[in-house]
């Protein structure tokens, strides 16, 4: 099935850390004037503020806070780890009940000192642990596989076949998928993943960016979509097909263009959101 391009910004929600060098106040000014519809809010961008107040004032920018990034890294081989990462995530829920918003984005974690199935197991129980917890603030968890090369420190999910395992063995409604095309565009059963956690209704997310060739930096170095290899119209048929309606967020972490003019990468954001998206 082939998607139809998107033309307007109805759908298009940025991440906070996509434009890091922007306070909160200043990047919700700048989406809004632009015509974005939606805003992820990472932690840190709230920091020393009002949690309620933000969220008041996203919503008088008409932006939708689509969700807040992130909980998670539940892994740890020393018990009082595993604890302080519980309590955390029990945190973020109240931060994200104070937002407004009904998500929650969890990089699940790992510890480099055991085993990927140890911190698997640690990642299925320290969810259970928050889940009472997230259904009474009304907040979903998804599950973000994050790319192998991040399988040492930030996450023992890396595909998205483990994070519907997960997710359905843990069987909540509060509980469903975030899909990166960053961290899932190599995989060769995506599509059939995809579809599966479109079946099950726990197809929660939908992030984009681009893998540029060649990539300098593990962490910092996204592409704007249309300037690497993933094929990203090509993915969101596959999560449209699968029945997935909600933001398309951008999510790009570059040094390159943190270090541009931020009100010129949002323009080219939009351009290429219109046309490789
Ligand atoms: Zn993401």
């Amino acid at each position: 099935m082939n998607s139809v391009p998107l033309n307007d910004l109805s759908r298009l929600c940025i991440h906070t850390i996509t434009t890091k060098p922007w306070s909160i106040e200043i990047a919700a000014k700048n989406y809004s004037s632009q015509g974005v519809s939606g805003i992820t809010v990472w932690r840190d961008a709230l920091s020393g503020r009002s949690i309620k107040q933000t969220g008041n004032m996203l919503r008088q920018h008409n932006l939708r806070v689509v969700s807040l990034c992130r909980g998670g890294f539940f892994p740890g081989k020393e018990p009082i780890k595993r604890q302080a990462a519980i309590d955390d995530n029990r945190r973020a829920i109240e931060e994200a009940f104070e937002l407004g918003t009904r998500m929650i984005v969890l990089v699940c974690g790992a510890d480099p000192a055991q085993s990927l199935e140890e911190s698997r197991k640690q990642i299925h129980d320290g969810i259970a642990a928050i889940l009472p917890d997230a259904e009474n603030a009304g907040i979903k968890l998804a599950i973000e596989p994050l790319h192998p090369m991040y399988a040492d420190t930030r996450s023992a999910i890396n595909t998205l076949a483990q994070a519907n395992d997960l997710a359905e063995t843990l069987n909540s409604p509060w509980v469903g998928v975030a899909v990166d095309v960053y961290h899932l565009w190599w995989d060769p059963h995506l599509e059939d993943e995809i579809q599966r956690c479109g079946k099950n209704h726990n197809l929660l997310a939908f992030h984009v960016c681009d893998w540029k060739s060649p990539t300098v930096d593990l962490l910092y170095d996204r592409g704007l979509m249309g300037e690497g290899c993933i094929p990203i119209r090509k993915i969101r048929s596959w999560v449209e097909a699968a029945g997935f309606t909600g933001f398309i967020e951008a999510e790009i972490f570059s040094n390159e263009y943190w270090k541009q003019d931020q009100s010129d990468f949002l323009r080219n954001i939009i351009t290429s959101y219109k046309k490789y998206v």
